[in-house]
């Protein structure tokens, strides 16, 4: 108290804020990676605060993850608040034993620190505190007082390492005059005279808070008693504030009368100290002053214990009001909570040290991604590459790049297929093994592969399978061919379990049986391979639509009789349904597959007509052969088996297939994508980049602009070129004819296919074209004989020249070279 016995300065505890670490950071963080992205609000906040509740403790108010806005909508603060406006409450709610009040709370959430440490915080302060006068002024702060205790909470998020910076403000308005004590503070027993009259008091205020939800009203009663010993009852009744006239004017007709009526302001107080009322205080008696212009007022502070109100904590003072002079506007004061050292300052909430490592690292890969919608590439479906699943036929140099590639995307669904050991050669080459790996023989490759995979990122889903593919030209023993059928049946379920295959072995032949199993069965194929010191990375065509079954059905018998009696015509059924079973029975039932495909791998719709080739269909790796692929391991050197290839091909292929089918995979077609590129089929020249094709226009708006068909690319002279080159009706890997025999015929048709190529041939008509142009050659009198016999040793028919409709893969690519395929 003042020693000099005039008039003390009425002084009021700020609100304290609390933050619920464990929900709201991660809520805010989420909304601003997801939603807010360069966006910085205010966004409405929803706080609430509530009375002390303790006799050394504040009521706090309070955020949580609830407290913020929902994403799309719903909730009660939704949408972020217009420039400037006053963001909405929630219509009070009845209050129980523990009340709680929200308070019209605004959030900044700024893209850097040095943004925050600059905000305008006295401006905002302002305005905030005009909205609070404005609602004074109108009345409608008096019929809803929650209005009187706004909140501001400016945040810097530091997504990368889990820290946040904050500061909040709870602004108030400066009256004209100090606020000023008549009295000293006194206990409501002192102030309402007895205990009866205590008690009264606080089971009223406690039914009007329960009944209202509103953090302030009116008291009114008789003074009758005021002895403290009288048991007569004190006659108290509770009002809004609205209802101020009519409370003052009663209690006016009853002066001088026995039984006059004292009229108190009451206020659910957040303070906890013995002389100083919370902060809503400040502004409800600057409105007190202003709209009901009285100059000396009787105010209760109630206070709780144990989640109820109760007297004994609770405070009564007599205040002396200013004049409040027409036309005034009050300057608003900032109220900025100090930082946890109770200097003027920003707290830290660091939320790393809680978390889980591994949600650590998930939240950190998904950041990345996320980062890339903020300004890069907006309209980005990361979901649709993440949510890819990845089957990866080869460990090695490719294998590991892709993999690492695809990881960066957040893929995590990733499966190795490979059937070799870790050899002392690898590791350097091939990043996802260490020398470890090559004690003892080696381990496999696939398993190692995958478990190195969950070393650097727990959160992925990796697997290893050792698996040989079976290769067409290679010797089948008959005994060998049970284990071969389990083997293609093993290889089918992986294909059918996966969205995406990337074709990364070390020979050709062995591309065979997985290009046919995507054509068929509605896979993307991505393949990538290497030569000395050149790349090619291809996507395959669009997988064949499923055959309408009445067609399959009758085209098999007359087929499989003919071919070799092998096929009963049971077997035939369980062959096909085998084998067309996941394309074909989705696309039948004409619903969206109940897995979690990715979109843009959709098998395509079911065709009307028999298969032929789609006008358009992108070719495979086999499409510009003109013989079926043989054994190439055949009369190797030792330079011809190992990896000979510049070290760094690898990573560039391999990097460049994932990016591929990311491209692909963001593309509204998909799989069917058209080509970027050269804008036209076979009709590359040097330089075919694509600029200035006016095919690749619509390409270039797409979040990754668009996909080639092809990329080859040579390091000697540091060239990449986007080549085109359509199917061709008689691959021996995807062509109508192959697929249809092989949806009808299943394991059966593969196996024939393994044992002995040339029937490709024959089913193709391969065989037919080349009697003819033999016969072409012979007519025009030259033979190259010898040329045919020096091919079938190694690359066979690599690059022979546009056979059939325009096979040559874009022309004036990278000459003829051979892929050693690492
Ligand atoms: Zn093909």
């Amino acid at each position: 108290m003042d020693p000099f016995g005039g008039l003390d300065t009425l002084r009021f505890w700020p609100f304290e804020s609390k933050v619920e670490a464990a929900t709201f950071w991660s809520a805010l963080g989420e909304l601003k990676l997801h939603s807010l992205k360069l966006g910085e609000g205010p966004l409405p906040l929803r706080a609430s605060w509530s009375p002390s509740n303790h006799a050394s403790q504040p009521g706090l108010l309070s955020v949580g993850a609830d407290s913020l806005p929902q994403p799309g909508g719903g909730g009660g603060a939704a949408a972020p608040a217009p420039a400037g406006g006053a963001p909405d409450l929630a219509p009070p709610r009845a209050a129980g034993g523990s009340p709680s009040f929200d308070a019209p709370a605004q959030l900044w959430v700024l893209n850097t620190v040095e943004r925050l440490l600059k905000f305008d915080r006295k401006a905002a302060a302002q305005q905030a505190g005009d909205r609070v006068w404005a609602a004074i002024g109108s009345g409608a702060a008096e019929a809803d007082p929650r209005l009187l205790a706004p909140a501001l909470l400016l945040a810097y998020c530091d997504l990368k390492h889990y820290k946040y910076r904050y500061w909040w403000a709870f602004p108030a308005l400066q009256p004209p005059q100090p606020i000023a004590l008549a009295a000293p503070p006194a206990s409501l027993a002192a102030a309402l005279g007895g205990d009866a009259a205590v008690a009264a008091v606080a089971a009223a205020c406690a039914a009007h808070v329960a009944a209202t939800g509103l953090p302030a009203w009116l008291v009114s009663m008789d003074s009758g008693g005021g002895d403290g010993s009288s048991a007569a009852l004190p006659g108290v009744a509770t009002a809004p504030l609205t209802d101020w006239a009519r409370v003052r004017q009663e209690a006016e007709a009853a002066a001088g009368v026995p039984g006059e009526r004292q009229v108190w302001l009451a206020v659910a107080d957040s303070s906890h100290l013995a002389e100083n009322p919370g902060w809503l205080l400040r502004n409800l008696l600057l409105l007190a002053a202003a709209r009901w212009g009285v100059r000396t007022l009787g105010v209760l502070c109630l206070r709780g214990r144990r989640g109820r109100f109760d007297a004994s904590a609770s405070l009564a003072l007599h205040v002396t009001l200013p004049q409040v002079p027409p036309g005034y506007a009050p300057p608003a004061l900032g109220g900025w909570e100090p930082n946890e050292r109770g200097r003027p300052g920003p707290r830290t909430a660091d939320v790393a040290p809680a978390l889980d490592p591994r949600q650590l690292a998930e939240a950190a890969v998904e950041l990345n991604l996320r980062l890339m919608r903020w300004r890069a590439v907006p309209a980005l479906d990361v979901g649709a590459i993440a949510g890819t699943r990845c089957l990866l036929l080869g460990a090695g140099t490719l294998g590991c790049s892709v993999a690492r590639c695809l990881l960066g995307w957040g893929v995590r669904r990733i499966t190795f297929v490979d059937n070799s050991r870790v050899a002392y050669s690898n590791p350097v080459r091939q990043s996802l093994f260490n020398f470890e790996d090559c004690l003892e023989g080696g381990r496999p490759k696939a398993a190692a592969a995958a478990e190195a995979l969950q070393r650097i990122f727990p959160g992925a889903s990796a697997a290893g399978v050792q698996l040989s593919v079976p290769m067409p030209g290679h010797p089948l023993a008959a005994a060998d061919e049970e284990q071969v059928a389990r083997d293609i049946a093993q290889l089918e379920a992986l294909v059918d379990d996966h969205d995406v295959v990337f074709l990364l072995m070390d020979t050709r032949e062995s591309r065979w049986l997985p290009t046919l199993l995507c054509a068929a069965r509605g896979r993307l194929a991505l393949n990538a391979a290497l030569g000395f010191d050149g790349y090619v990375v291809m996507r395959h065509g669009a997988p064949l639509p499923p055959e309408p079954r009445e067609v399959s059905g009758a085209a098999a018998g007359g087929e499989a009789a003919g071919a070799e009696g092998h096929a009963a015509p049971a077997e035939q059924q369980a062959g096909r349904a085998a084998a067309g079973q996941a394309a074909a029975e989705r696309a039948a039932a004409a619903e969206p597959p109940g897995d979690q495909r990715a979109p843009g791998v959709q098998p395509p719709a079911p065709a009307s007509e028999p298969p032929s080739q789609p006008r358009g269909r992108l070719g495979c790796y086999f499409c510009n052969d003109v013989v079926a692929p043989l054994n190439s391991t055949v009369d190797r050197t030792l330079d011809q088996q190992c990896t000979v290839a510049r070290p760094g091909l690898s990573a560039i292929a391999g990097s460049l297939a994932v990016e591929l089918m990311a491209a692909v995979l963001q593309h509204p077609a998909g799989a069917a994508a058209p080509p970027l590129g050269n804008g036209g089929f076979g009709g590359a020249g040097a330089g075919a980049t694509g600029d200035g094709d006016p095919s690749n226009e619509g390409q270039r708006e797409l979040p990754l602009g668009g996909a080639p068909h092809m990329i080859r690319g040579q390091l000697s002279g540091f060239t990449q070129l986007c080549l085109t080159g359509q199917a061709f009706s008689q691959c021996t890997a995807c062509s109508p004819a192959v697929v249809r025999a092989y949806r009808q015929r299943g394991r059966a048709f593969l196996l024939e296919g393994l044992r002995d190529p040339t029937r490709l041939e024959d089913l193709t008509g391969l065989t037919e074209l080349h009697r003819s142009s033999e016969a072409l050659m012979e007519a025009w009198g030259s033979s190259d004989d010898e040329e045919d016999e020096g091919e079938t040793g190694g690359e066979a028919g690599r690059g022979k020249g546009g056979g059939g409709d325009g096979g040559e893969g874009g022309g004036g690519g990278g000459g003829e070279e051979e892929w050693e395929e690492l």
